[in-house]
């Protein structure tokens, strides 16, 4: 084997195990870093369940046998394709599940550096190992994105922090938690904190919570099936579309591709948490945070209407459960040299129909990728596409090469 391997897959999430279970297949020589499902280990809360219906939260593999529902069957969980919600310790061992079953060999270790270096793409591993690979495909997923809105951020950690920053939403119990933000995420956090026993607030922008439906009977007549069409991500034609045809959606233009990526199904709450959240505890919508401050110990926010109307609250903690925003120039990894060579949409990389960015060899999949390929690579749904695409690519890209030195060395 020479020293250089054909790919790196860096990143161990949803994105990355499907990519390596494909790549397998292919015989090309790889390595694959990072920490195996670790935002659904370290940065959702215990107690959360999935968002997404158990049909569309699988991972890929090529032969569609090491899905969500194989591992439930064979554990003997409770599972349903629709309407029975996936607890996140059901997913976290599934995705162990997948990575054993399918021997995927992940080195667990962070990659600290990329670079170039004659021709090839040379790797610095947080344990100061180098790697030097052909290819590389960035499947970090969203931890490195958490975003703050400005007037939160000056708030020290002690009274202010992002969702992810919690596995156990018990600790807060006793004390009063303002919770920023309207969708699933921050709707399930303050359903947890409130029954663990907090005194819970949450401050949204929008005017309304908004609640997804019930799922669909998949036994309804035609007629409403072809009027509201069921997909991967949710119900609808458009929703049907994100789901099935990202490789369409990268077709349509740059500003509609950048605010569908954004604004697309969401902000809202699964229709299995509504009895949790509705009447439980207050709900202030209608408002943004406009300044924060400490006293004594706690945050003092001002929340302020769109009329200019203000009001303060008080709270022991505000968690902001404000989302992710993927951005290359938070990729501190990928060197400054590749950062700035790579073409960005939106902050986010620009890649080809084939993942690829505008560094040779250089691929990207899953969130960070969303403006490109649309709203299917927020969620795992998207990752059959990516892999089955990539893999493809990697494949004929390597045979490529491999002709070419044959024909040099005739
Ligand atoms: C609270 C919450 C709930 C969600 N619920 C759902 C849901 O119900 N259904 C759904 O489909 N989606 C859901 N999502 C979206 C989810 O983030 C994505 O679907 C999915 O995690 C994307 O997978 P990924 O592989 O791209 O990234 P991730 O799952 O984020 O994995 C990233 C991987 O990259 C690795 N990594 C990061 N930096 C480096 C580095 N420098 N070197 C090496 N490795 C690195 C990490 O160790 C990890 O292995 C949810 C997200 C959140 C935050």
């Amino acid at each position: 084997m020479s020293d250089v391997v054909d790919v790196a897959i860096v990143g161990a999430g949803p994105y990355g195990l499907s990519l390596a279970a494909h790549l397998r297949e292919t015989g090309l020589d790889y390595r694959h870093f990072g920490m195996p499902m670790r935002l659904w280990q370290a940065a959702m809360p215990k107690g959360m369940f999935l968002k997404s219906q158990g049909f569309a939260s699988a991972l890929a593999d090529p032969g569609h046998r090491h899905t969500l529902e194989a591992f439930c069957r064979q554990q003997s969980l409770p599972y349903a394709s629709y309407g029975l919600p996936v607890p996140l310790g059901t997913f976290v061992r599934y995705g162990q599940w997948f990575q054993d079953g399918l021997g995927l060999d992940v080195e667990e270790v962070l990659v600290a550096g990329i670079a170039t270096r004659d021709g090839h793409f040379e790797l610095t591993l947080a344990n100061l190992d180098r790697v030097l690979a052909r290819r590389v495909v960035v499947a970090v997923g969203v931890e490195h994105f958490a975003y703050v809105p400005a007037p939160l951020s000056g708030l020290p950690s002690s009274v202010c922090t992002h969702s992810s920053a919690h596995t156990d939403l018990a600790g807060f119990r006793g004390r009063t938690v303002t919770v920023i933000g309207a969708g699933q995420s921050a709707l399930e956090s303050a359903a947890l904190l409130h029954e663990s026993g907090a005194a819970v607030q949450v401050v949204a922008r929008k005017a309304a919570l908004a609640w997804n439906g019930e799922p669909l009977a998949l036994d309804r007549p035609l007629r409403q099936r072809l009027k509201e069409p069921e997909a991967g991500l949710g119900s609808g034609w458009n929703t049907w579309f994100y789901s099935n045809h990202p490789d369409l959606f990268r077709h349509l233009p740059r500003g509609t591709r950048i605010h569908r990526a954004r604004t697309a199904l969401g902000p809202a709450g699964a229709c299995w948490l509504r009895g949790r959240v509705d009447g439980q505890f207050p709900v202030l919508t209608g408002h943004s945070v406009t300044s924060a401050q400490t006293r004594d110990g706690q945050a003092r926010l001002t929340a302020t209407t769109s009329g200019g109307s203000s009001r303060e609250l008080l709270a022991d903690h505000v968690i902001a459960a404000t989302g992710y925003r993927a951005d290359v120039a938070r990729m501190e990894f990928l060197g400054d040299q590749i950062r700035r060579q790579v073409q960005t949409v939106a902050g986010t990389p620009a890649v080809g129909r084939d993942y690829q960015s505008s560094v040779p060899g250089l691929y990207f999949i899953g969130p960070a990728v969303a403006p490109t390929f649309g709203p299917v690579m927020r969620f795992v749904f998207g990752s059959r596409h990516a892999a089955t695409v990539v893999s493809r690519q990697l494949a004929a890209a390597a045979d490529r090469g491999s002709r070419r030195t044959v024909a040099a060395g005739r």
